[in-house]
């Protein structure tokens, strides 16, 4: 039955792996978590109960670029009731879709927009038959530091008590099922195939400073195919491509203090191979469907395995061999570090903004958002916790830069998976090959003065 299904709504004549399963389960009514791989079909796990259900499903989206882009492949395809709302959008847009939003089949909406006051009654309005948790590790993994929100889901899901409420990720770490059911105080079953993706070769190499990073790079991206080039600052990330665009190749930029617009221009010129190399922080490539990513570099490393994971993933969606290189040098430990614990929420903190004491606007607010359902010590053990799991994040990525065995079996025991022995897996097995996928050089030369007047009058 389900398979007639599938064949109706998508034409597609089989599963891929995992997806009955999840499926099955939702219509079964039971709460999941979906642990596939990226590019194997998690969208279709809500998107056919809900045609089946005949039921409004509400997708929980951490990033305007991701919602934006499912919106834009379902369109594609045909479906004309999704409707979606963040703050990239002009107030036109945002009247049209909210007139569309009752009558949808497909709501993508952030946590912060369904939670603030004017929304959440209206919403709750809505007869859902689904809650999709759609990028789920992001409930953990970013902490609730950054996204406060993301505690708070139990307070959208506890209003639908009717609706079953499938998370979806490509990485889960082992205490994500705890975390999911803590927040929406409900059991999950969880269905999960393989997440080690076996076509994306895995090396690492240590330098002694940027300079000798730089010049491994300059020579790397001649052969490198499509790229995405991961860093941990913005500065970096603007350096880096006046060096990449010195070389001679075309190439953007994609951070947070960018623009809307400016962001959805870079990665559409990716998207449509206009720029061979995009230079990011890890703002950049969530549900991002480009299949032919053949190179993943880390210019820093990222802070834990489920960051790594979660980038190198967007290489090799096609299925063809791709690789994922990360770089060190030892000052990048700082970089890191700071990333991690430079505005980290101490016991302090939380007690101090509880005896009425004024602390930094941005930590006020993000405890202010916390208290609206849990008390102090739960706060504090929210923070302890998250503080303990990064600490363990970054020692395990310490751990991958000077690792003499296999990289993947590493990385995956993070996990809780074994991992078979492939062909080209990382340089410890001494099995890869670099991807030799050249990179046209296209920025225009300067013209001298001869050149220009041959242009002009010949
Ligand atoms: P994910 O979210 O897991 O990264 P997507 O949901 O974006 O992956 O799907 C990746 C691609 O796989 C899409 O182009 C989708 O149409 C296709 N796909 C999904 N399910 C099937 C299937 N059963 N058979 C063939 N193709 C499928
Ligand atoms: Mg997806």
């Amino acid at each position: 039955m389900l398979n007639k299904a599938l064949k109706q709504w998508f034409g597609f004549d089989a599963f891929k792996e995992g997806q009955q399963a999840i499926i099955q389960n939702v219509l079964d009514h039971k709460n999941t978590l979906g642990i596939l791989p990226t590019g194997s079909g998690k969208s279709l796990c809500y998107q056919l109960p809900t045609y089946i259900k005949q039921q409004p499903t509400l997708i929980i989206s951490p990033l305007i670029s991701l919602m934006d882009d499912q919106v834009m492949q379902m369109r594609k395809n045909g479906e004309r009731s999704v409707s979606y709302i963040h703050s990239g959008m002009s107030f036109e847009e945002k009247q049209k879709n909210l007139k569309r939003l009752k009558h949808s089949k497909f709501i993508f909406l952030s946590p912060e927009f369904i939670l603030h006051q004017d929304n959440i009654k209206w919403i709750t309005s809505i007869n859902l038959g689904m809650i999709v948790l759609d990028e789920a590790h992001c409930i953990t993994e970013w902490g609730y530091d950054f996204r406060p929100h993301y505690a708070l889901i139990g307070e959208i899901t506890k209003r639908f008590k009717k609706a079953t409420v499938l998370a979806l990720t490509a990485t889960a770490p082992l205490h994500l099922k705890e975390d999911i059911e803590s927040i929406v105080q409900s059991e999950f079953d969880v269905v999960k195939t393989k997440m080690s993706r076996d076509n994306i070769m895995l090396s690492h190499i240590n330098f002694d400073n940027d300079a000798q990073k730089n010049e491994w790079l300059k020579a790397a991206i001649q052969t490198t195919g499509p790229t995405i080039i991961y860093v941990s600052s913005k500065k970096k990330c603007r350096e880096l491509a006046q060096m990449i665009y010195d070389e001679g190749y075309l190439t953007g930029i994609y951070h947070g203090d960018l623009s809307y617009q400016e962001r959805q221009t870079v990665q559409q010129q990716f998207i449509q191979n206009k720029i061979p190399i995009i230079v990011a922080t890890s703002a950049f490539g969530m549900g991002i469907n480009k299949p032919d990513i053949r190179t993943i570099i880390h210019y820093h490393l990222p802070v834990s395995p489920s960051s790594y994971i979660q980038e190198i993933g967007r290489a090799g969606r096609d299925g063809q061999l791709s690789q994922a290189i990360s770089l060190y040098q030892p000052d990048d430990y700082f970089l890191l570090e700071t990333i991690l614990f430079a505005d980290v929420i101490t016991d302090d903190d939380v007690a101090a903004m509880f005896a009425g004491v004024e602390l930094p606007p941005e930590k006020q607010q993000i405890i202010k958002i916390l208290a609206s359902r849990y008390n102090q010590e739960e706060i504090q053990a929210i923070f302890k916790v998250s503080a303990n799991r990064k600490q363990e994040g970054l020692l395990k990525m310490m751990g991958y830069k000077n690792l003499k065995t296999c990289r993947r079996n590493y990385l995956m025991s993070y996990f809780g998976e074994s991992v078979s022995e492939i062909e080209h897996c990382c340089d410890n097995d001494q099995t890869v090959e670099s991807i030799h996928v050249p990179n046209k050089k296209k920025v225009a030369r300067k013209m001298d003065y001869l050149e220009k007047l041959n242009q002009i009058f010949i």
